[in-house]
């Protein structure tokens, strides 16, 4: 039980005189503590049973049992062992002073009694009791804490150890026993190095009070009981007590962690050999294709060129002589004849482009390669009146001949693909994140969305023959960004015209060449 209700202290009075109770009374009255009197020794003692006193004022001489054998009895009791008695007297004499002090009297007070000294005498007893209520909160609120503490220490997931700076353990839950194999009572005071080898003070730990660091994660090795080692995931926080510098150390046992990205690991690796492996076998197949296509593109352009030669000497030859049915035929063979031809060659030009080499990259002025293929293309151009409009456009580090494939395949499709108006080419390029963007607007017929991808495939056609194409123009605008590093893409809409993107990264050497013209 508490010394007193909300703050207040109690005082016991003992008197036999109740006039001298009521003066003594009226004096203490202003320190606003619970004041309890009795009349006799005994009476004390009852009250002594049932209350804790801040001090206890006795009078020494009274008629049945006097102050010291009342003293010598409260203090046999455990409760008011430590009580302070003040004892009220009217004699000095050393024996009786003596007597008392051997009793566990803490002071004398002479009668008659000065009301300022009783007052400041049982004052500082009184600030005593205050103090002594308070530590006792505050020991009681710490234990509280601490218990507290210690449920959450035990409701943690990981293995937890607290330990200095130093890394003696001064905690350990229970998951930390099961983990490394100790009974408690062992991990206690072992440093925590004798389970953790690697284990180190986190640089940061406050020597100071706040703030406290980050907590820092580390992978090291953990030793069981037994000897054996194990991986162990380790958080170390540290933190600040009254008692100085204290680190957390949360422990996980990674051995399953390990193991899967060990497995993950092993089967990358598998990964990467057969991905490597696939990459010769494709690479040699392409190759053999690629020799294949080559052979057919340029073997095949011999026959045909005899056949179609043939087929023009017949027509020559038997001039007059045939029917219209068989003149139609010879002319459908010579036709077909001109479209191989026509094919091998496209197909000529498209395996070429890859094989286009490091030593053909050079400074390109694309507003000079721009007006040469205009140049080039100027038949084409009058007989249509088509107008082709070429805007700022840069000097940049390509390979030329790339360049003007693509520049030629696109200007010739806008004026080809053409709609009702005389056509208009519009060539631009913008500087954009990591290289040009040039674009090559045309006012033609325009392409439905769902055919963008399809028309950069080899032989891919959308219109008739009337357009006189073979369908691969686009193929080899794409294989020839691509040999450049780059990519291409149209916008369009059917009747709206088309424009046709592609992007051109800057190379390491185009060293500040990238402005435009
Ligand atoms: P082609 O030799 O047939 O022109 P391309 O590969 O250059 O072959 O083009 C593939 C198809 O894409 C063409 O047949 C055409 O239908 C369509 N195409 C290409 N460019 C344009 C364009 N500027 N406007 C409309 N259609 C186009």
């Amino acid at each position: 039980m508490a010394a007193a209700v909300e703050g207040r202290v109690k005082l016991l009075l003992v008197d036999d005189d109740g006039d001298n109770l009521l003066a003594l009374q009226a004096v203490l009255e202003p320190l606003r503590e619970d004041l309890m009197l009795a009349k006799s020794g005994t009476e004390a003692l009852r009250l002594c049973l049932d209350h804790d006193f801040a001090a206890i004022l006795l009078d020494v001489r009274m008629p049945d049992m006097d102050g010291f054998e009342t003293a010598e009895m409260i203090r046999a009791r455990k409760r008011s062992r430590h009580t302070p008695i003040l004892f009220l007297t009217a004699y000095r004499s050393d024996e009786q002073l003596f007597r008392g002090y051997d009793l566990g009297a803490v002071d004398y007070l002479f009668k008659p009694i000065v009301p300022e000294v009783l007052q400041s005498k049982v004052n500082v007893f009184v600030e005593l009791s205050h103090s002594d209520q308070l530590l006792r909160r505050q020991t009681e609120e710490l234990r509280r804490t601490e218990r507290k503490f210690r449920a959450v220490l035990e409701a943690a997931p990981d293995a937890m150890v607290i330990t200095t700076r130093e890394g003696v353990i001064e905690l350990a839950n229970s998951r930390a026993d099961a983990l490394f194999g100790y009974p408690r009572e062992a991990l206690l005071g072992r440093n925590i190095c004798s389970l953790i080898p690697e284990w180190e003070t986190p640089k940061d730990a406050p020597a100071g009070p706040l703030p406290s660091p980050q907590p820092t994660e580390t992978r090291l090795r953990g030793i069981r009981e037994n000897g054996v080692a194990f991986p162990a995931e380790i958080t170390r926080s540290p933190f600040q007590t009254g008692e100085g510098a204290r680190v957390t150390t949360a422990i996980r046992d990674a051995t399953d962690q390990v193991n899967a990205e060990t497995r993950i690991q092993r089967i990358n690796l598998e990964l990467e050999k057969r991905v490597a492996e696939r990459t010769v076998e494709l690479t040699r197949s392409n190759d053999a294709l690629r020799q294949f296509a080559w052979a057919a593109s340029h073997d095949f352009q011999e026959p045909i060129r005899t056949m179609l030669s043939y087929s023009q000497w017949l027509a020559e030859l038997t001039k007059g002589t045939l029917g219209e049915r068989e003149t139609q035929m010879l002319g459908f063979i010579e036709q077909q004849a001109h479209r191989m031809h026509q094919l091998l060659g496209g197909l000529h030009q498209y395996i070429r482009v890859s094989e286009s080499g490091e030593q053909d990259w050079s400074v390109v002025d694309c507003n000079a390669l721009i007006e040469e293929i205009v140049s080039n293309l100027r038949g084409m151009i009058e007989d249509t009146g088509a107008t082709v409009e070429c805007g700022p456009v840069p000097a940049i580090t390509s390979i030329r001949i790339l360049l003007v494939q693509l520049f030629q395949n696109l200007i010739s499709n806008g004026i080809r693909y053409r709609g009702e108006k005389p056509p208009v080419i519009r060539i631009a390029a913008e500087a954009s994140e990591g290289g040009w963007t040039f674009s090559v607007r045309d006012n033609g017929m325009g392409i439905d969305p769902k055919y963008f991808d399809y028309i950069f495939g080899v032989f891919r056609r959308l219109h008739g023959i009337q357009h006189s194409g073979t369908g691969i123009g686009l193929a080899i605008c794409r294989a020839a960004v691509e040999r450049l590093g780059g990519r291409i893409w149209v916008e369009s809409a059917v009747g709206s015209g088309s424009i046709f993107y592609f992007f051109l990264p800057w190379r390491p050497d185009d060293n500040g060449r990238n402005e435009s013209n």
